[in-house]
Order: C-alpha cells, then sequence, then structure tokens
C-alpha cells in the first residue's frame, strides 16, 4: 500500500544517514498534489481530488511549536526536511515559508540542518530559486537524461524537457544535489530501465555538466504504485557512483 503523510509536520524519524529527521509536508494531507504522477511515487497516482496547500501561518506554527518542543527535550532535530504529498516549490508561497523556517531554525535550533526535496519543475521561477539557494541541502531529481524516459518514469503533468530542467540546473554553479531514482521493471507493458549503459551514460554526462556538489542515488524501498517494478541492488547503485566519483563528484548509495 502505497501512503499519503498524513500531517503539515511529521516524525521525526531516526535514520542512519540523516540522523533525527523531521519533515515538513506543505501539501494537501488528504491527497497528493504533484506537477509529476512518477510510477514509484510512494504517496500513490494523482487524484482528481486536489485539496489545498497547508497555509504558511499553519507551517509557521506548527513547525514552531514541534522545534520547541524538541529543543525542550534537548533533542533538536538533525535535519528538518520538505517532503510530504507532493511537490513543495509548487506552494505559492514557498519563498515565503522558507525564509519562516530558517528564521525559526536559527531562534530554535540552529544545528539543524534544512532540506529540500523536489523534481526540479519549478527551479526557473526566479523566488524558488532564491528560496533552494538559501537552504543548506537543494536536493533535485534527475531521473533519466531522455524525455521519453522520463515520460515515462515521472509521467510530467505539463510541458518538461530535461535539457531546459539542465540548464536551470547548472546555475546553482554547484550548490544542489541531484537525487536519482533507478530502477527497471514494466509499466503498461512498457519495459523500464534507466540503468542500461545507454542511459547510465548520457546521465552521467549530464550529471558532469551540472557539477552538483554531491549525487545520491536511491531505489525503491517500499510500494509503489506500478507492480512491476523491481529495485536495483547495492552492488549496482555503488558501481554507477563510482562511475559519479571518477568525475570527481561524491556518490552516495541507499539501498
Ligand atoms: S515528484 Fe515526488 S511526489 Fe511527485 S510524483 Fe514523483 S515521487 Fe511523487
Amino acid at each position: 500500500m502505497t501512503a499519503l503523510f498524513s500531517d503539515v509536520i511529521f516524525g521525526p524519524v531516526r535514520s542512519r544517514r540523516l540522523g533525527l529527521s523531521l519533515g515538513v509536508n506543505l501539501l494537501p494531507v488528504a491527497a497528493k498534489l504533484c506537477n509529476f504522477d512518477c510510477i514509484y511515487c510512494e504517496c500513490g497516482y494523482n487524484t482528481p481530488e486536489k485539496g489545498r496547500f497547508n497555509s504558511r501561518e499553519d507551517v509557521r506554527r506548527l513547525l514552531g511549536e514541534k522545534l520547541r518542543e524538541m529543543a525542550a527535550a534537548g533533542e533538536c532535530p538533525d535535519v528538518v526536511t520538505f517532503a510530504g504529498n507532493g511537490e513543495p516549490t509548487t506552494h505559492p508561497d514557498f519563498e515565503a515559508i522558507i525564509d519562516d523556517i530558517l528564521r525559526l531554525r536559527d531562534e530554535i535550533c540552529p544545528s539543524a540542518r534544512v532540506s529540500v526535496l523536489s523534481n526540479a519543475t519549478m527551479i526557473g521561477r526566479e523566488s524558488v530559486r532564491r528560496a533552494l539557494e538559501k537552504v543548506d541541502n537543494n536536493i533535485l531529481k534527475l531521473d533519466s537524461a531522455f524525455d521519453d524516459t522520463v515520460r515515462l518514469i515521472n509521467d510530467p503533468q505539463g510541458a518538461c524537457s530535461v535539457a531546459r530542467t539542465v540548464e536551470e540546473m547548472k546555475k546553482f554553479d554547484g550548490n544542489l544535489i541531484v537525487q536519482t531514482m533507478l530502477l527497471r521493471g514494466t509499466h503498461n507493458g512498457q519495459r523500464v530501465d534507466n540503468t542500461t549503459g545507454r542511459e547510465i551514460d548520457a546521465w552521467l554526462e549530464l550529471v558532469r555538466e551540472i557539477a552538483p556538489r554531491q549525487v545520491m542515488l536511491y531505489t525503491i524501498d517500499r510500494d509503489t504504485p506500478s507492480k512491476e517494478l523491481q529495485k536495483v541492488s547495492v552492488e549496482e547503485m555503488r558501481a554507477i557512483a563510482a562511475k559519479v566519483e571518477a568525475l570527481g563528484i561524491p556518490a552516495s548509495v541507499a539501498g
């Protein structure tokens, strides 16, 4: 079963990779709202029900309360992560919310890092770019170098071109982390595999051009809405990570 995040603030959860992580969901709690519809999305597929963004005021109040509670218990989060039921950067007040959260962080839990997980579709918008420049970890999705593979895996709900996304990513001057989901299987009778030699060679070329400060590779972990997808092994991901590191870019693998 795929599942929605049922709150504005979720967690904290402890993981070996991130430490103590508190999540922020700017998207509706009753429905997913995304301009992609990835076949691997842990929130399930988009539905006709749209729901409303959580308001800037609610996010600020609820996060402030949670951070104060955690600080009082002597357990500030290591990281505050913007993720949740869809694409956070589509929120109309995204930059203002980031500013609010950075202020709360500085005031209550200054050691916490702020991360945003985004599908990179909105980075051409000036306010989104400014906001992402301010956070500690600007983590942007790039699942393939090919538009037809992106159409198959990510199912963009509007116009989307890898070339344009890459041009926008380059404008961060390395202040970004590229995140790539590796998977294979079948979807609607079509073969899906973004780990073939052709895929990885073309993707590596884009990674070299973008020159991010890190690449994060991961694979399917929980249930996916498309049912015939398979995990990629940690060994295979490590081999791809080694190719990234050969470009002088640190790479991490989450199995
Ligand atoms: S971009 Fe993220 S939230 Fe949107 S469909 Fe893909 S995995 Fe789900």
